[in-house]
């Protein structure tokens, strides 16, 4: 897909567009559109911007990463991001909060460093990697 499309209040397709700059491809526009709904809400409720680092990635550039083939990233529903004035921690805490009660999609959570990592994949999977 050629053209930005705004997804959400905040967020547009580019925010979410793979490293190497590929076009989106259509088939997975669904999922994206799914994952910055579930960013938004996760903003909104923060109320600190949310600065999106990874999402799609094109199987090519998921291999250059030496990336998993089960990698959630090139289907469009997987999310790298860091909120600078929240914990990660704090973070991941509140996202199981908006899952639990059925604001956000169920997946997995994982942080890092001052990063966190979020997918819709649906399976419940937490994990503290600092
Ligand atoms: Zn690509």
């Amino acid at each position: 897909m050629k053209h930005d499309v705004q997804l959400t209040k905040d967020f547009r397709l580019s925010h979410f567009n793979c490293p190497d700059n590929c076009l989106f491809p259509g088939v997975f526009f669904r999922n994206i559109e799914l994952l910055a709904h579930q960013i938004q809400i996760l903003q909104d409720h923060l109320q600190e911007p949310i600065e999106i680092l990874e999402a799609y990635k094109c199987i090519a550039q998921n291999t250059r990463e030496k990336g998993t083939f089960e990698s959630q990233h090139i289907i469009g529903k997987a999310i790298i991001f860091q909120v600078d004035r929240v914990e990660t921690m704090q973070v991941m805490n509140i996202i199981d909060d908006l899952i639990t009660t059925n604001f956000i999609k169920q997946g997995v959570v994982m942080i890092w460093d001052k990063k966190v990592y979020y997918d819709i994949s649906g399976q419940n999977y937490r994990w503290d990697l600092r």
